[in-house]
């Protein structure tokens, strides 16, 4: 009797586990590109360099700032995820799971796994002993504020409460926001990690005109704007399909996505 026990539960437990691994193996590694990205962005040291980068050069414009005078209080607008959140963690698991975002991420929200991205904890204690009102401008919609807010608390971040937390409501280009704080304060730097973050009319814009705004924002780049590293989400995946109007299958999206790509002749 306890033979066939064994020999049940061992069938059992390798028919089960089969069809995980045909998952792993034929499905979830079909997303190469997302893979790459979440791979990057997990075990590069060069990712982590950009990020450094990124929040010295702030914290030097902090300091060439200090030494003007304004007439309005200053402020600094930052972004969340992938600015000050690393929420690489999630994207891989999207990877491997085969599945997109939204699915799970306020589950993963709330778990409290997220860690800092490197560098942003540091920055922002250094502006708020110096006196910078901080405004966290998410586009997570708005049926997260609660999360979100306990997740920000969590981490320890410096004026984490709902006055400096602005969710998205219907503004999904972030302008509203930045309009609205520009009325009260002089905003010193816009840190993100998307261009949405930086100017509103990135958010419908075709990738050649993405790349004209960018150019004419020259100036501002690394002096009023800080921008993070981020290759696995963002409004540039927007851009590859503007213009396009109907769906795309996987295979059709790949093959749209690989007539992008500028080759030599
Ligand atoms: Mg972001």
């Amino acid at each position: 009797m306890k033979k066939y026990l064994i020999f049940g539960i061992i069938t059992f437990v390798l028919l089960s586990s089969f069809p995980l691994y045909t998952f792993a193996i034929d499905e979830g590694f079909n997303e190469k590109e997302s893979l790459t990205a979440a791979l990057w962005q997990q075990t590069s040291s060069e990712y982590r360099a950009l990020c450094y980068q990124a929040f010295n050069v702030a914290r030097d414009r902090i300091n060439i700032d200090l030494k003007k005078e304004w007439a309005k209080p200053r402020a600094v607008i930052i972004d969340l995820d992938e600015t000050i959140i690393f929420n690489a963690k999630y994207n891989a698991t999207d990877v491997i799971r085969e599945q997109e975002y939204p699915k799970e991420f306020y589950e993963w929200i709330a778990s409290g796994d997220a860690t800092p991205i490197p560098g942003s904890d540091e920055f922002l204690q250094f502006v708020n002993e110096e006196g910078y009102t901080i405004f966290y401008v998410t586009n997570r919609r708005d049926e997260c504020t609660d999360i979100t807010l306990q997740q920000i608390v969590d981490l320890e971040l410096p004026q984490a409460d709902r006055e400096h937390l602005l969710m998205r409501g219907t503004d999904h280009t972030k302008q509203g926001r930045r309009d609205k704080v520009s009325e009260d304060y002089v905003v010193i730097l816009f840190i993100g990690d998307n261009c949405v973050d930086f100017y509103g009319d990135y958010y419908n814009e075709s990738i050649e005109e993405r790349k004209n705004i960018t150019d004419s924002l020259q100036a501002k780049w690394g002096r009023e704007f800080i921008i993070l590293p981020n290759s696995m989400h963002g409004s540039w995946q927007k851009a590859l399909y503007h213009g396009v109007v109907d769906w795309l299958s996987d295979e059709e999206s790949l093959r749209h996505k690989a007539s992008l790509l500028e080759i030599i002749e």
